[in-house]
Formats: C-alpha cells, structure tokens, sequence
C-alpha cells in the first residue's frame, strides 16, 4: 500500500484509513464482472463503499489491524436487518493490513451471503455515550457459510481475480432466492458443511434441528423446512440426492474456501 499518502495525519487511525482506501481503489477488482477498477462512493463513519462502473455491485470495505475470524464490528442492528431484507446490504470486503502497511488477507463476502443469523446484536450505549442506547452490531463470520468467505489475499499472497470471480460466479445462485426464505438456505447449507463429510443423511441434518429451531422460533416446522431447503440446494447445485434420504455434496460446492 502507498503509505506516503499518510502526508500531514497523525493518528493512526486516519492513516489507515487514507492508505487502505487508497489501495482499493487502485487495486480491487469487482468479483461479480470482469472489470479491473471500482470507483469510490461515499464515506461513511467506519467503512468505504465503492461500485463497479460495469455491473453496478457495490462493495464496503472494513479494515483494521487485527484479525478476527469470529466477528466484525458493522453499523446499526436495525439499520442491518433493514437492509438484509431489502436487498440492500453491499458486498463486503474485510482485510488485515500490516503494522508496515501491506495487505495481510482480505477477505470477499458476497452480498447475498449475509442473513439475520449472522448478526448479532451488541449491548446498547451507556448512558454517558454521545449517542446512549445506540444498539450497534457484529457481523459473525463463523456464521457465514464457508462459500460465502472468499479469500482475495492470503497472507500476503494475492489469489488470482479469475478464481475469486469463479467462486463468485459458484455461489451467485444463491442471490436469486428471495431475502426473506434465503437465511434458511444458507443456514442449513452452514449446517452440511459442519458435519464435514461428502455424503450426509437427512438424520445427520436433523440433528440440527434444535439449532436451527432457536435461530427460528417461530417456525414450528422445522424438518419438513429443512427438506425444502434441500430441494433448493439441489436446485442451486450445491447437493445431488442419492437415494433412501442420502444427499452428495457437489464437488464444486465443497472445495476448499476456508
Ligand atoms: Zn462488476
């Protein structure tokens, strides 16, 4: 990154926030076309937003020195949850700078991989805090499906832009399938993936239910929803039925992207 850019600021915050700006602009992709360049939009108070000229995706980047693969601080709860069901939340981009100003990892969640199981809501504001009882959130990574984290930079090593925009290309199906029934998708997919073989059984999925029952308590439903949502993986070819209640995992849907 060019660190000259840090000029006249002092604090480290804002330096960060000009070189990593900076960098994106001259060096991200968009992952949904193959344009080389993004422009920049509008600032807001802890991200950058950026659009492709091209297709129009837009895309937020979040930066910071550390690294956590469990959560990343967003906006306003409800401003989120707004914005998951409308369609509305931008594509994001978390990466780890490092102390000497390079790109450590950078990570790419597509848009439609965000749902409201993945957000967690954080203790309101003290009463002495410029803005009390603001109710911010965290974006919970661990609660993204795996398709959904796409490496762009790995420590310190660049991917190349064909094979982030062909996982891209994977897993954009899943933006076909209406905001509102796409959290059940994604989270019985996260699901599958946690029992870590290729070839799974519908008890191997029930035995989630309870999980899935406490992310959905209003639905009383659960298995027959978990079966539908099987119907709609298979259709978005991320599983093949076997037979006799067994399900295969699409090779493609289960090579490494963690
Ligand atoms: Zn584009």
């Amino acid at each position: 990154m060019n660190s000259t850019l840090a000029g006249a600021y002092k604090s480290r915050s804002q330096i960060a926030r000009i070189v990593t700006e900076d960098w994106a602009l001259h060096e991200m992709y968009c992952a949904a076309c193959d344009s080389d360049k993004l422009r920049a939009l509008k600032n807001n108070a802890r991200a950058a937003d950026y659009e492709c000229p091209r297709c129009g995706a837009r895309f937020q980047l979040k930066s910071g020195a550390g690294w956590s693969e469990r959560s990343i601080p967003d906006a306003g709860y409800d401003a989120m949850i707004e914005a998951i069901r409308g369609n509305r939340v931008p594509n994001l981009l978390v990466m780890q700078y490092s102390a000497d100003w390079r790109v450590r990892n950078l990570l790419l969640i597509p848009s439609f991989f965000f749902t409201s199981s993945a957000i967690r809501r954080r203790r309101p504001l003290g009463p002495y805090a410029r803005r009390a009882g603001w109710i911010g959130c965290n974006i919970v990574l661990s609660a993204i499906a795996r398709e959904g984290k796409l490496p762009v930079v790995s420590d310190g090593v660049a991917r190349p832009a064909r094979s982030v925009r062909s996982d891209y290309e994977r897993a954009r199906p899943l933006s076909r399938i209406k905001p509102s029934l796409r959290g059940w998708t994604l989270d019985v997919l996260r699901m599958i993936q946690r029992i870590n073989r290729t070839s799974i059984n519908l008890n191997d999925i029930y035995a989630f239910e309870g999980e899935l029952c406490s992310l959905y308590p209003r639905n009383s439903n659960v298995r027959p929803k978990i079966r539908q949502q099987l119907q709609v993986l298979r259709d978005l070819g991320f599983l093949r039925f076997t037979g006799k209640g067994t399900y295969e995992i699409a090779a493609n849907a289960s090579a490494s992207l963690s």
